[in-house]
């Protein structure tokens, strides 16, 4: 008995070293798990059983078998478990659960104000979890983890906003040990914006190593992806962009207390000023953009020099990271070309020809929807980790 478990315990993690190899979701029979690994055939074997009863993997039709023989090829069992993935802007909430390949089984989308604190609003998200889970007949058994983005700074490690501006109530708040007393599972929390990065690049571009995702929306934000990582710094506030100062901003206030920054000069409330100013019914940044689709030139000619400002800072980035992609994303993409026109007039003048030799300047593919793959990412690369189907197969 004692000899048993000491030999599970050894296959367990084991296991999880061959789940690793799994993960990718391509076919493998246990001869090419051998080979790769270096482990003998009955170990594989071994390894591949306890993956089974987790119904991790599962087996998958054997393309050169047809004759009744069970199949030898395995792969990841995709459904076998679901993660929660929410996204929080100021004013509304997405929240899908998707399977561990990242595809949406359902999703929903309300008004949600994000300033009625950290109760109202991680209650909502408790509440709606249960609910779509009984939407698709899954059990909150079957959930492994939460991935979240907040609208804020929030600090890596301990999921905790850090003086959020436009978050009352939420300064340093346990956001996963508040989830964690209602659904027990991990919950990874980070900002909007680096959600959204994961989120573009799982979606268009899972190879590209180095990519920065902009967001221009009420504020302006950005993610930075290098060397394949997300790239928070020490703090959590790598690519906070929009408090940077730009010449043609000077003298103008921004709600952070300094002038000149990017965020008032560019943002879409900023856009919506300027066009004040001059005469033009424009309140909000999605005003600007119905105008721009309007043909209104003077929107246009706004949006195309919001881009340009942005460019400007932008042209730091690309010294300082060397991306290939650069992905705008947020409410203001909406106006399409016209703010990536401006951001790529000034990028691919002023950048270093090397640097831009290859750098493309593009509309966020993954649009709206960047935030919830994002967190779904987030959630599923720490369900699938070593550690967590370690503990899985201990369990
Ligand atoms: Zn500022």
């Amino acid at each position: 008995m004692q000899d048993i478990s000491r030999g599970s315990a050894l296959g367990t993690s084991g296991a999880s070293e061959l789940f690793q190899l799994l993960r990718d979701g391509q076919p493998h029979t246990r001869a090419e798990l051998a080979k790769l690994t270096g482990l003998a055939r009955s170990t594989i074997a071994l390894r591949v059983d306890e993956l089974m009863r987790l119904r991790l993997i599962t087996p998958v039709d054997d393309a050169v078998s047809t004759g009744g023989r069970p199949s030898s090829q395995f792969a990841l069992n995709p459904t076998a478990r679901v993660v929660v993935a929410a996204d929080f802007g100021a004013s509304h909430a997405t929240i899908a659960i998707t399977d561990l390949t990242g595809a949406n089984l359902i999703k929903h989308r309300e008004p949600l104000n994000i300033g009625d604190g950290p109760d109202v609003v991680l209650g909502w998200l408790v509440e709606t979890t249960h609910d779509l889970l009984a939407q698709i007949n899954r059990d909150a058994t079957e959930l492994v983890a939460i991935g979240m983005g907040l609208p804020g700074p929030v600090q890596h490690g301990t999921g905790q906003p850090i003086n959020p501006p436009i978050m009352p109530g939420w300064d340093r708040f346990d956001v996963p040990g508040w989830v964690q007393q209602h659904l027990a599972v991990p919950v990874l929390v980070d900002n909007d914006v680096n959600i959204m990065a994961l989120g573009e690049r799982a979606f268009a571009w899972p190879d590209t190593e180095h990519l920065i995702f902009v967001k221009v929306a009420t504020g302006i934000g950005s993610g930075v992806i290098s060397g394949a990582l997300l790239q928070r710094g020490a703090q959590g506030v790598a690519g906070d962009i929009g408090h940077v100062q730009i010449p043609r901003g000077a003298g103008i206030p921004c709600h952070c207390g300094n002038r000149g920054c990017l965020e008032a000069l560019a943002s879409g409330p900023a856009i919506a000023r300027q066009l004040r100013a001059e005469g033009i019914d424009a309140q909000t940044g999605q005003d600007v953009v119905e105008l721009v689709k309007r043909g209104n030139v003077d929107a246009i000619q706004a949006v195309r020099q919001a881009g340009r400002d942005i460019g400007e800072v932008l042209t730091a980035c690309v010294s300082l990271i060397n991306p290939s992609v650069i992905a705008i994303g947020g409410g203001m993409a909406q106006a399409g070309e016209h703010l990536i026109a401006g951001v790529r007039e000034v990028v691919y003048s002023r950048a270093m020809p090397l640097a831009t030799e290859h750098l493309a300047i593009v509309q966020s593919a993954a649009a709206e929807n960047a935030g919830v793959i994002g967190a779904s990412m987030l959630a599923i690369h720490h369900a699938l980790s070593p550690e967590s189907i370690a503990s899985m197969a201990s369990a």
